[in-house]
């Protein structure tokens, strides 16, 4: 796990003063980082009845993708507005400076479908929050945020419904 952590590379003041970035474009471009870390994830849900998988835009594409597929399920995306053709339910959530919006199409789930949300990081947990909203809206239910990594000082796990969040790394 040490391995993993440490192939995740560091970008201070990005993309603003003040930040550091967690890039993990040096793990994803590394095989057998990436084979082991999906490895790592989808162990925890085999077995567990998940029925689809909710991969946020956009380095929540790249990890949702591989776990649907190591799981055997459907991937449905949260995307930036304007970007599914469909119809969509949207939700505006607040950034530290401004506020963004992510959107789902309306039929993406069966009324009672067990979804698993993934995305690459933690950090406030204000994206995932309104994707957790988008998902229970649409009547799905929730069986666990998955995240490569969370930044715990930020406490973005406080922000989410008890015991739905799952890390394979922590800074
Ligand atoms: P948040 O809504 O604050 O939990 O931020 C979540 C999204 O922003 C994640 O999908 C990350 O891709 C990105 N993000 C936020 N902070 C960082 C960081 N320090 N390093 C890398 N990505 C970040």
């Amino acid at each position: 796990m040490e391995e993993l952590r440490s192939i995740i590379r560091d970008i201070p003041d990005f993309p603003k003063k003040g930040i550091v970035f967690k890039d993990i474009t040096t793990l994803l471009a590394d095989g057998k980082s990436f084979h082991r870390m999906i490895d790592l994830i989808a162990h925890r849900y085999i077995g567990q009845k998940i029925d689809k998988i909710v991969g946020v835009e956009a380095r929540g594409f790249l990890l949702g993708s591989a776990l649907a597929y190591k799981l055997g399920v459907g991937i449905v995306l949260v995307r930036k507005p304007g970007k599914l053709p469909y119809k969509t339910l949207k939700k505006t959530y607040d950034l530290e400076y401004g506020t963004d919006t992510l959107e789902i199409h309306e039929d993406a789930f069966q009324p009672g479908e067990r979804v698993l949300i993934a995305d690459d990081l933690l950090a406030t947990g204000g994206t995932v929050t309104a994707v957790v909203e988008l998902v229970e809206e649409l009547g799905a239910d929730l069986v666990e945020c998955a995240f490569l990594a969370e930044l715990d000082f930020l406490k973005g796990r406080d922000r989410l419904p008890e015991n739905k969040v799952f890390s394979l790394l922590h800074f």
